[in-house]
């Protein structure tokens, strides 16, 4: 996968050279390119924002040396949509069928970021992240660009943030390690939080007490069966404890009877209609 990141703070990405990213890159699993928006103005004072239309405070990101970063980063030839659609085309706004570059805008009315979005994104060949700062990037540039690539404004959740870089970490983290041959143990993703709409049991390692506090003794007995059970409810409680969203969300054909006894008995409330057949 080929990534680049636009931002005018490009040192803010430096943890990107780090750990299984780091990695990642090293082995050209990830072909990362951090980019300094900078490098695309043509003032003396290197210009990249100004103040809004319709005033207000804050200044905002100007369209000139946006539009030169994308076109050196994802070149129009490599990304026209298809033209001159007769009846059996699809429509003028539709890509190849593998759109070659797809550009993510974070920000905090974008939508929000998931887990499904990351394992999405993992499928991409080419990735542009457009950091914003102040109080964003000119609406044009978001607008221009969609008409040769896919633009998804991202969002990592209902706060604000200063720029758009720390978000890029936190993405570029969750996909990376969806990419094929990053972690060494592929399994765990299968088990983790988020990866079947629950969250995960707690976890434990050795010593078997600490400060008076005990290893749950199924998690010593060796018992498989019995291990998978009760990690299966842990995150089962866990879940309708912390995320009673999603539990809500779970199909209820995902709920077998010991699951929704273990839940009754905890208290929680199953509606008769999810109990599996
Ligand atoms: N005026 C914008 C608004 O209210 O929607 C907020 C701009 S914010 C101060 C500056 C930049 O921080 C954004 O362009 C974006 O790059 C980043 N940012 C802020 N909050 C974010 C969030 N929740 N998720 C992702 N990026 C965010």
């Amino acid at each position: 996968m080929r990534v680049d990141v636009v931002s005018i703070f490009p040192e803010y990405l430096a943890p990107l050279g780090l750990s299984l990213i780091g990695k990642a890159r090293a082995a050209g699993v990830l072909d990362l390119a951090v980019h300094d928006l900078r490098g695309w103005t043509h003032d003396v004072h290197r210009t990249v924002d100004d103040t809004p239309y319709g005033g207000g405070p804050g200044m905002v990101m100007r369209p000139e040396p946006w539009g030169e970063a994308l076109d050196a980063l994802a070149p129009a030839a490599d990304n026209a949509p298809r033209t001159g659609s007769p009846a059996d085309e699809p429509p003028a706004t539709s890509w190849a069928d593998e759109p070659p570059t797809r550009l993510l805008v974070p920000g905090p009315a974008g939508v929000r970021f998931t887990q499904a979005m990351a394992h999405e994104l993992a499928t991409e060949r080419h990735l542009i992240f457009a950091c914003g700062r102040y109080e964003g990037i000119d609406q044009r540039v978001l607008e221009h660009a969609a008409t040769r690539m896919p633009v998804t404004e991202v969002s990592l959740g209902d706060y604000v943030l200063f720029g758009g870089e720390v978000a890029v970490l936190v993405i570029l983290e969750a996909v990376t390690r969806l990419l094929p041959g990053v972690l060494g143990n592929a399994g765990s993703l299968n088990e983790e939080s988020h990866a079947h709409g629950l969250l995960e049991a707690p976890v434990y390692t050795k010593p078997p007490t600490w400060r008076g506090h005990d290893v749950p003794q199924i998690l010593r007995s060796g018992d498989h069966g019995g291990i998978a059970r009760w990690r299966r409810e842990q995150g089962l409680l866990r879940t309708a404890a912390r995320r009673p969203d999603m539990l809500a969300a779970l199909p209820p054909e995902e709920l077998d009877r010991r699951d929704v006894a273990a839940l009754r008995e905890a208290g929680f409330l199953v509606p008769p209609e999810d109990v599996a057949k």
